[in-house]
């Protein structure tokens, strides 16, 4: 061989590994229950990829330059360089190797190789060098990984509060919050049926029986492997010593509550823990940190803030003979881990007589149901038209 010719065949050698743009590296797109999916083996080789893999937690990180994913085997949720990206369907194994779905392994290509664009098309991963652009104008947005592989609600989880040997909150005339919540969620999904034909209605009890927390959180995370994202929404009755405070807030999950209110609201709902069997509880929130949990809580969190607001602004629209008291932070057990917006809902205060004696009341909780409707709506329309 030639000097010549060994330079020639050293530069196609070159550009026969070079993934960026070079059309060997193209990875195959398999099947699998109609979806998707793409070789893990195949996406670490072709895009010079290193990853590590705990057979424990089944949990794998990928690493590229500065750039690293997260993901875990039977979930469709990833954390790509610190942000949440949602696939439709999850990370499976077959034949002893890993499959990611098509979508995600594009997403993960992006983010590792910022100068193409991945898509999946046919039997093949369609990678292409990006076109030079001028630098784009200042929106204020920050671009985000997370907002292309964003998936369109699907499904609504109503929690009904507390029920079986726990009736929450106990108000004047030995009025039960178990039982209130229950009747309000029932109207919501009614509600929500026939104004949503095509989402997911689920409610996380449908009678009067004892769930535990991490039940509830589990049963609407487990909705997500099948149906994409959700929306997780815990309704509850207030309860306070003093007579004279009323009105409906809306509280999302946060390490630091708004208030000393805020706060004992969630102490007064986390109570229920100590009902249920310790060891089985304790086991599952230690669970919860299967995947970086801060991550997915910076992304989830801003999302379920969004809904909050949404649902309070519904309610203030709908309901006309309770006042509203805001939108609050708080550390609800319940709303720990669930891996999609969530909110928790005081309707009224148990506590208040006036309010106590409206809270059974059928026109009321009717009006309570279509706020929160309008509220899911509102959110829904505002989420959906992030930009992608
Ligand atoms: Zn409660």
């Amino acid at each position: 061989m030639t000097k010549a010719r060994i330079g020639i065949f050293i530069v196609s050698l070159f550009i026969s590994i070079c993934p960026v743009g070079g059309r060997d590296a193209q990875l195959k797109i398999q099947t699998i229950d109609g979806n998707g999916y793409v070789s893990l083996e195949e996406l670490i080789r072709s895009y010079r990829i290193e990853s590590s893999f705990d057979i424990i937690t089944q949990k794998g990180k990928l690493f590229h330059k500065s750039h690293y994913a997260v993901y875990t085997v039977s979930f469709s949720l990833f954390v790509i360089d610190g942000l949440l990206y949602r696939s439709e369907t999850p990370v499976v194994r077959r034949q002893g190797g890993i499959m990611i779905p098509c979508r995600a392994a594009s997403a993960i290509i992006e983010a590792f190789y910022p100068d193409v664009s991945a898509r999946c098309s046919g039997s093949l991963v369609q990678v292409d060098k990006k076109p030079e652009v001028k630098e784009p104008a200042k929106t204020g947005k920050t671009p985000a990984v997370i907002q292309r592989g964003k998936d369109r609600i699907r499904f609504i989880v109503i929690d009904a509060g507390h029920g079986g040997k726990d009736p929450g909150a106990v108000g004047i005339g030995g009025v039960h919050e178990k039982e209130i919540t229950l009747s309000v969620a029932r109207r919501l999904e009614k509600e929500l049926a026939a104004r949503f034909p095509s989402l997911r209605i689920v409610m996380t009890r449908k009678k009067d029986v004892f769930i535990e927390l991490s039940r509830r959180t589990d049963l609407a995370n487990e909705m997500i492997a099948g149906n994409g994202n959700g929306l997780f929404i815990s309704i509850h009755v207030n309860a306070t010593l003093s007579p004279i405070i009323s009105g409906y807030e809306t509280y999302y999950l946060s390490q630091n509550p708004s208030n000393d209110d805020a706060r004992s609201t969630a102490a007064l709902e986390n109570n229920v823990v100590v009902l249920e069997d310790e060891s089985k509880g304790k086991k599952l929130y230690d669970d919860i940190d299967y995947i970086e949990a801060m991550m997915l809580t910076t992304q989830i969190q801003k999302e379920s803030m969004m809904l909050a607001e949404s649902l309070q602004g519904g309610l203030s629209g709908r309901v006309k003979s309770s006042k509203s008291r805001g939108v609050k932070r708080a550390d609800f057990f319940v709303l720990r881990g669930v891996l999609m917006p969530a909110a928790l809902v005081e309707i009224g205060f148990i506590t208040h007589k006036k309010e106590s004696k409206i809270l059974g009341n059928a026109s009321h909780q009717n009006s309570i149901a279509s706020g929160l409707a309008q509220g899911i709506a509102d959110f829904i329309r505002k989420y959906n038209s992030l930009p992608q």
